[in-house]
């Protein structure tokens, strides 16, 4: 579905991304994890057209998104959710939603999409004229993934939606994560927290100073030794 052809990513003179290659196949999810500052965000970005590539391509169905306006990408179905729950704090939980779907005219089915977001998360339908720079840390973020629900996205990019929450509240977020991914979103996952990210994931990359160093089926890199001493404490 989405393929990172050796992309090569720059700030000014700063290499951040180096020579990076991944692949998502539809239907699942795939994880990228890494140690702060690696630059996890910095492809996230680049996929969502936010940052463009030196060289390098990305392909999603076919299509060149690297050549693409961020908007063009929203609208083939590419949606990334951003790192610290950036909602819109003075627009209520309401408007943020609509903002997700402005790109959509189909009224009867954002109204449907609109109450799948209520099903999953229906602390988000109680406080539905509260302001969203009101909300706790945990409903801004449950806002912030709904909100991408909202364009109906076939592939999801997930960045760090673990960060800042409580354990409880990371549980609740990641096995949303894996029903939208059962209702048919391929997933990919930014996340410093490896342990959950391995959990849920298919297949998962392992991101240092900007290359990839490690790649396998989740499973596989949960278990692997190298793995366990620098991501998962042990
Ligand atoms: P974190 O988990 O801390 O968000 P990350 O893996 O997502 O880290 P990035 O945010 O992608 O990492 O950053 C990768 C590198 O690029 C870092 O060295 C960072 O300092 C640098 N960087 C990121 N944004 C910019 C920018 N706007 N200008 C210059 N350098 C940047």
């Amino acid at each position: 579905m989405l393929k990172v052809n050796n992309i090569n990513v720059y700030y000014g003179a700063i290499h951040a991304i180096k020579g990076v290659s991944l692949e998502v196949k539809e239907g699942a999810i795939v994880t990228l994890i890494g140690a702060n500052g690696a630059g996890k965000s910095t492809i996230l970005k680049t996929i969502s057209g936010l940052l463009r590539p030196k060289t390098g391509e990305i392909i999603y169905e076919g299509n060149k998104l690297n050549t693409m306006e961020a908007q063009e990408i929203v609208r083939s179905g590419v949606c990334q959710v951003p790192e610290g729950r950036r909602v819109f704090a003075n627009m209520s939980v309401l408007e943020n939603l609509e903002l997700g779907a402005f790109l959509r005219k189909d009224k009867a089915q954002i109204k449907e999409d609109m109450e799948k977001v209520f099903e999953k998360f229906p602390r988000l339908k109680e406080r539905i004229s509260q302001l969203a720079g009101t909300l706790s840390g945990g409903e801004q973020q449950m806002l912030a993934i709904g909100r991408a629900m909202m364009s109906r996205p076939r592939l999801m990019l997930l960045d760090e939606p673990s960060m800042g929450l409580a354990p409880l509240l990371v549980k609740e977020i990641f096995s949303i994560i894996k029903e939208i991914n059962q209702s048919g979103t391929t997933i990919l996952l930014v996340e410093q927290n490896a342990h959950m990210a391995l959990s849920i994931a298919n297949y998962a990359y392992v991101l240092e100073t900007g290359k990839i160093v490690l790649e396998g089926p989740a499973k596989e890199l949960a278990e692997s030794e190298q793995v366990k001493k620098a991501y998962l404490g042990g």
